[in-house]
């Protein structure tokens, strides 16, 4: 069952969060396939498409941009 998550926590334990996922594959949720919707953004395994993680954007979806943005530098 994928994890579900607020984008809040999500930002506060990204570095560290680790995945793992019934086919094997394990690694960070930076190593994962994210796809953004609309109010959440699914991190899914790069091996299987699995949905690993939910995280719920709802609050603020721009919080997200400004953070993916903060990551590219
Ligand atoms: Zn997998």
């Amino acid at each position: 069952m994928a994890q579900h998550m607020h984008i809040s926590e999500y930002e506060a334990n990204e570095a560290t969060l680790l995945l793992s996922c019934e086919c094997g594959w394990k690694g960070k949720t930076t190593e994962a396939n994210g796809e953004l919707h609309e109010v959440v953004m699914d991190i899914e395994c790069p091996k299987c498409d699995k949905m690993l993680l939910i995280v719920n954007l709802i609050v603020d979806a721009q919080k997200y941009f400004d953070w993916k943005e903060s990551k590219k530098e």
